[in-house]
């Protein structure tokens, strides 16, 4: 699928369902490029299916918006096909390649404080949390029936 028809269907299907503060770029950057030494390596966009994920994870990522005040949820890296995953040294069976997983920043918010918060979610037991210095990973990983709760990193 090129970059314009990923960016028409998945933003058809994202305003299908009301999703105004994600967009189909945020979910796949489709084209963006990792450059190795050897070859650059594509992202690819993810099979429609995987959306199903996508909207799990955005349901969790619309709380976090109006958490502690509503500010803006960045996202950094979402969906990864495998060889891209791969790329860019993800874990080989990394949540970023299922559309259930993405790694974040709340504006006005640091890292640990945006953990604390996910922490708070009524379905936290059912997430993966990563603490990194610059960002948090969040997952969904029990609502796509991978075993829970994942917590790794720290506040370092
Ligand atoms: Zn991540």
């Amino acid at each position: 699928m090129t970059k314009d028809d990923w960016v028409g269907i998945c933003g058809r299907l994202l305003s299908d369902r009301g999703i105004e503060n994600f967009s189909a770029l945020e979910i796949c950057d489709a084209g963006r490029e990792k450059r190795g030494p050897y070859r650059s390596t594509i992202l690819r966009t993810p099979p429609l299916k995987l959306l199903e994920n996508a909207w799990r994870l955005i349901d969790v990522l619309e709380w976090l918006r109006e958490k502690n005040g509503t500010t803006g949820v960045l996202v950094t890296s979402w969906y990864r096909d495998s060889r891209y995953n791969a790329a860019v040294g993800g874990a080989a069976n990394s949540m970023h390649m299922t559309c259930g997983a993405a790694d974040i920043i709340k504006m006005g918010s640091i890292p640990s404080e945006v953990a604390d918060m996910l922490e708070g979610h009524p379905d936290a037991k059912l997430f993966g949390i990563g603490r990194y210095k610059s960002f948090t990973h969040l997952d969904v990983r029990a609502m796509i029936g991978r075993p829970s709760p994942a917590r790794w990193g720290s506040d370092d």
